[in-house]
């Protein structure tokens, strides 16, 4: 579903990414791992059209993207929950959740898709007329897995979903994230820190070193693998 071939991405003189290359294919759940400053926000980002790529080429649906403008990307079916959050403070639940769908006219399968949120996040159901900026960490993520929802993609980037957030809301979002996979048939590129969980949650995985990818393979494989676990799982 999702190729990268060679992909280079610079901040003025910085390369951020030096030549990666990674796929993702339907119904998986992907996960890159690596250290602070390894390069992940920039791949995702790299991929929402967020920020320009130097050179190399991105395949969704085996169609170039990599010079298609970050909205028509949405549209193509990729979404994004940002590293941060950032959803909207001064808005409701109900509010961020409809920014989410603001390229569907399809009322009827929006309120269904918020149904479904509901169901699953059962927190923000209680919270919807909520200004989004007074919610706790864990429920802010929560919104904005479920705002990238909202556009229906086929390709969901979440960036970190548990920076900030206490064990026990950490497990329960990556609960979440496995049963949109396993529901909703949903395929998944999550990047993390957290290597140990967002292992155990993937079929596979690529660690990033320094703008490289460095290592790849079945999660289980990569959780086992000596050098993941010295570096990444502290054993
Ligand atoms: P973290 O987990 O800390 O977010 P990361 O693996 O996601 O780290 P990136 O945020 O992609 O890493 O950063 C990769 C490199 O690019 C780093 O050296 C970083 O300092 C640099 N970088 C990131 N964003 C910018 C920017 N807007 N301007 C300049 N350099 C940047």
């Amino acid at each position: 579903m999702l190729k990268l071939i060679d992909v280079e991405t610079c901040y003025g003189n910085i390369r951020a990414l030096k030549g990666i290359s990674l796929n993702v294919a339907e119904g998986e759940i992907v996960s890159l791992i690596g250290a602070n400053g390894a390069g992940k926000t920039t791949t995702l980002m790299t991929i929402s059209g967020l920020v320009p790529i130097s050179s190399g080429q991105i395949f969704f649906n085996n169609k170039r993207i990599e010079k298609t403008d970050p909205d028509k990307i949405v549209a193509a079916g990729i979404s994004q929950a940002p590293e941060g959050r950032r959803i909207f403070p001064g808005l409701s639940v109900l509010e961020n959740l409809e920014m989410g769908a603001f390229l569907r006219a399809d009322q009827r399968e929006i309120r269904k898709d918020m149904d479904y949120i509901f169901d699953l996040f059962p927190l923000l159901n209680k919270r919807r007329h909520q200004a989004g900026g007074t919610l706790s960490g864990g429920e802010q993520q929560m919104l904005a897995i479920s705002r990238a929802l909202m556009a229906r993609p086929k390709l969901l980037l979440l960036d970190e979903p548990s920076l900030g957030l206490s064990p026990l809301m950490t497990n329960q979002i990556f609960e979440m994230i496995k049963k949109i996979n396993s529901e909703q048939h949903m395929t998944i590129f999550l990047v993390e820190q957290n290597a140990y969980l967002a292992l155990k949650l993937s079929h596979r995985g690529y660690v990033m070193e320094n703008g490289f990818i460095t290592l790849e393979g079945q999660a289980a494989a990569l959780l086992t693998d000596n050098n993941v676990k010295k570096a990444y799982l502290g054993i």
